[in-house]
């Protein structure tokens, strides 16, 4: 059977997620500028919500599934999902992994990036590195006539470079008017081609790779993603559009 399509959007609503991945990179932009040691993760989430809601936009994730605030603050061998809280203080050597969606008009789109704070090891900033290496290879897929599987066989290829674990269990999904839209984005091959990307597909491509091995599992908050081993895990993340030309990442600046 083949796969389903993956929907497209209208150039009204990629209008739209343009601007709300305007106001995600502003964020970006922001919450780096805020990071350093002596921090809490909740301070940098009051600003990002001050500043989306300032920007005209709602903070996506804030109530999905009841999640209680606007970023996913994830330190060191937390993965994803992290709860912001004022007791969460950034020390000098720490790595923070920052997800954020915003949501204008009715579009939404995500994003995350992974930070150092202050001077960290140089295998961590490895990790990192190699983590956005894998996101804009899979980025570079996101053109008409590939499948979904070459983008998920593109962070696949670069983790196989690099002696750090992929994390399996997530992924990134199509956005648009919802945060998790069809299909799931594999981070690795999973042996069918999937759906064909066309104009107007949009994706979010989250690649997550850990200092150690694969595994991960969810804290008794039932949100912070943790790595089995504890070491430390990297995350990137872009909602890009498929163009009839070049991929469009639409949460950079412009
Ligand atoms: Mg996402």
């Amino acid at each position: 059977m083949p796969a389903a399509a993956i929907n497209r959007k209208s150039r009204e609503e990629l209008k739209l997620m343009r601007k709300a991945g305007q106001i995600v990179a502003e964020v970006h932009a922001l919450i780096k500028e805020n990071i350093k040691p002596g921090v809490s993760t909740l301070e940098l989430d009051t600003l990002a919500e001050e500043y989306i809601r300032k920007s005209g936009a709602l903070p996506t994730f804030k109530g999905y599934y009841d999640f209680p605030a606007t970023l996913c603050t994830s330190i060191n061998d937390e993965v994803v999902h992290g709860i912001p809280r004022a007791d969460a203080v950034l020390k000098d050597g720490d790595i923070i992994s920052v997800d954020v969606g915003a949501t204008y008009r009715g579009l939404i789109a995500d994003a995350a990036f992974t930070a150092p704070v202050g001077k960290v090891s140089d295998e961590l900033i490895q990790l990192l590195d190699a983590t956005k290496e894998s996101l804009f290879a899979a980025i570079e897929q996101m053109r008409p006539g590939n499948y979904l599987e070459d983008v998920s066989g593109a962070v696949e290829d670069v983790n196989k470079r690099y002696p750090f674990g992929l994390v399996r269990n997530y992924g990134g999904h199509s956005v648009g008017r919802r945060l998790h839209e069809e299909p799931f984005v594999h981070n690795f091959r999973t042996g069918e081609r999937g759906p064909e990307l066309r104009s107007g597909c949009v994706l979010a491509i989250e690649p997550m790779f850990n200092l150690g091995g694969d595994d991960v599992y969810t804290a008794e908050d039932e949100w912070t993603v943790l790595t089995n081993d504890h070491l430390p895990s990297a995350h990137f993340e872009h909602t890009v559009a498929v163009t009839d030309s070049e991929p469009e990442i639409l949460t950079i600046l412009s």
